[in-house]
């Protein structure tokens, strides 16, 4: 059902091969000679289905939390101004934390909140007790300094990953709640048992939320990086030595099909206007072995992390044993 879903969304020329077993087929001609056709048919990474997944896990966790403490684990979402994106990202964050049978925690400020002001709130909802979690929505615009407002959220509750410490943990392999994107990236390359170690992996992106610790993850799990960014010289000759390809750029179909290996993995994080990726992504699944779509790729994984990492930071603060 979830493939129907991406095929009416977002696949548009493509056709589902068989929905139970993943497998799919494209009707183009195969650019490859004949024995290389099986390479030819990419497969995608469900994101949607595994991200249901996490969130079972992380109501059951909820549920474990609430019979051992009388406690409902709470997330608090911060916004500043009225950002039609955000306001949407904010309320789908808010529906699945209600979803898992965590407390949502509303906050919303008004445009022209000064740094001092989104800080005091941070500082408020990091003393209460009852707050388990806070999570403050990106984009923070100027002038507010949101590098003060991100680090006045306690490493405890930190569920975004955004912190300096937290960003310093991820680098260091040490246990973190890490930025929810490359965390719900590398939950689909392990599902999808893409071997990283040995592998080369170019990343697109170095953004403290997302290139940054996703390229410290890869090197955790022992792939070479070459982590690539807006003054990069020959990147799509980088890119198609890689064997493995994340996409965090934030420019429309930027990633050409060209640029990609025979047999690459291909993870698309970008989410630009009209659910459009930063890959093409209709280019790139002819030489790609799998690949996320979007929508139903990345997004899904991301927001089922954050929930999944609040139900921890509330058992963490709780004394519960998961
Ligand atoms: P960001 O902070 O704007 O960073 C973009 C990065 O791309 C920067 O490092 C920039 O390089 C690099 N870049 C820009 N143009 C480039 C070019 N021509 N060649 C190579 N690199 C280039 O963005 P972000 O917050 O990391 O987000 C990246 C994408 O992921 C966006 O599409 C965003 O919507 C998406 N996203 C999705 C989710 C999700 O849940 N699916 C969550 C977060 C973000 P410089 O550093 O040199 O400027």
């Amino acid at each position: 059902m979830v493939y129907q879903a991406l095929t009416e969304q977002s696949v548009g020329r493509f056709e589902i091969a068989d929905v139970q077993g993943r497998g799919w087929t494209h009707p183009t001609t195969p650019r490859y000679p004949a024995g290389m056709d099986s390479i030819n048919k990419a497969k995608l990474m469900d994101g949607r289905a595994l991200a249901k997944r996490v969130l079972e896990g992380a109501a059951a966790k909820v549920e474990r939390i609430r019979q051992a403490t009388g406690v409902t684990p709470a997330l608090a979402t911060v916004l500043v101004g009225s950002d039609p994106a955000s306001v949407t990202y904010t309320r789908m964050k808010r529906k699945r934390c209600q979803e898992a049978g965590m407390r949502p925690v509303r906050i919303e400020m008004p445009e022209g909140t000064t740094t001092e002001q989104l800080v005091a709130k941070v500082r408020e909802l990091a003393d209460d007790a009852l707050v388990h979690g806070i999570l403050v929505q990106h984009p923070v615009r100027r002038p507010i300094d949101k590098r003060a407002v991100f680090e006045a959220i306690p490493l405890e509750k930190d569920v975004d990953g955004v912190s300096s410490a937290a960003l310093g943990r991820v680098i260091l392999g040490m246990p973190a709640f890490i930025p929810c994107t490359p965390a719900g990236i590398m939950q689909l390359l392990v599902e999808y048992k893409v071997e990283l170690d040995g592998a080369h992996a170019a990343v697109m992106g170095r953004s403290p939320i997302l290139g940054r610790p996703m390229a410290s993850m890869l090197i955790n799990h022992h792939a070479t990086v070459t982590l690539c960014h807006s003054r990069t010289r020959a990147l799509p000759t980088i890119v198609r030595g890689a064997d493995v390809v994340i996409a965090a750029v934030g420019r429309p179909r930027f990633v050409q099909g060209g640029w990609i290996k025979l047999g690459a993995v291909v993870i698309d994080a970008g989410y630009n206007e009209g659910n459009i990726g930063d890959v093409d992504f209709e280019a790139a699944i002819e030489p790609a072995s799998l690949i996320t779509p979007v929508p139903g790729g990345v997004g899904p994984m991301t927001i089922a992390t954050l929930i999944d990492q609040t139900a921890d930071a509330a058992a963490k603060q709780l004394g519960v044993d998961l």
